[in-house]
């Protein structure tokens, strides 16, 4: 008996919901060891569940990737309790959306700090066992208000940033078998869209098919459809795939 071989471990960030808990859900399904990785460890313990009742193995983390002690230790529990992290998805996020007349300080760097810090921190943890194993996959979640957006000049600067950051992965981590890549979503149906229709004074549904008039599929995204683009980057065979962003909202971005 020679038995099955012992899954990669894939890190995913801010995956108690959303985008996180659905490319969660599909590494798992893709036969990786997953650990999810968010604020509350208890919150993530749902996605975990739901992940071992698919019959997969998953690890609930609770770390802020903001805090630099808080990754380390996390990345060191998930290292000793479901192996060498292999893969890492750079999801977790906020945003704090104003006029540029009105966004505070604070506001500025509480996006910085979980987008670009938060990012940082994380592939800095991992890639020491990523560089010793000869093989990774990074991918960081990006966004189409990466273009500009109003009311969204300090996410829209983050995330232009992860581009930056994750061309520069790319092209520091290659010849250790390490892929960078950085995902831009588009109108993705989640907590954090409802949240910003909440804050408009409109009706989810009537957000989403206002938004879907401008998309050329004609509707809104899923957690899924960005769970597949995950999937693909964090293949074995995506190997020749680095430093690229991909924009999946439905259409064309420039
Ligand atoms: P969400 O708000 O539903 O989920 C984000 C998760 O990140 C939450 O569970 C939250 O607790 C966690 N998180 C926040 N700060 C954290 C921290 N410091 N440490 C650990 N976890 C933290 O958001 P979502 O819509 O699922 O978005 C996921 C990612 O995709 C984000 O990076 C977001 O910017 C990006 N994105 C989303 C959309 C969209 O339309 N929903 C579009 C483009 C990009």
């Amino acid at each position: 008996m020679t038995g099955s071989p012992t899954p990669r471990v894939a890190i995913i960030t801010g995956a108690a919901r959303g985008i996180g808990a659905g490319v969660a859900r599909r590494l798992a399904a893709d036969g990786l060891a997953v650990a999810v990785v968010d604020l509350d460890e208890t919150a993530c313990q749902v996605v975990v569940r739901q992940i071992e009742d698919a019959g997969g193995r998953a690890l609930a983390v609770g770390a802020d990737v903001s805090d630099e002690k808080s990754v380390e230790a996390a990345v060191e529990r998930i290292a000793v309790e479901l192996g060498d992290p292999a893969i890492l998805v750079n999801n977790a996020g906020i945003i704090r959306d104003n006029l540029l007349f009105k966004m505070t300080a604070a506001d500025w760097d509480a996006v910085m700090n979980v987008h670009l810090r938060g990012a940082f921190l994380m592939t800095r943890a991992v890639q020491s066992h990523m560089t010793r194993a000869g093989f990774g996959r990074i991918v960081n979640l990006s966004s189409t208000s990466a273009l500009g957006n109003r009311g969204q000049a300090n996410y829209a600067a983050a995330k232009a940033g992860v581009q930056g950051f994750t061309k520069t992965l790319a092209i520091e981590l290659g010849a250790f078998g390490i892929t960078a890549n950085a995902i831009a979503p588009g109108f993705i149906e989640t907590e954090m869209t409802a949240a910003t229709a909440a804050r408009m004074d409109v009706p989810f549904d009537d957000f989403k098919a206002a938004v879907a008039k401008d998309i050329p599929v004609a509707r809104t995204g899923l957690p899924e459809d960005i769970a597949h683009a995950v999937s693909y980057f964090a293949s074995e065979g995506a190997g020749f795939v680095s430093g690229q962003v991909l924009y999946v909202a439905g259409g064309p971005k420039a």
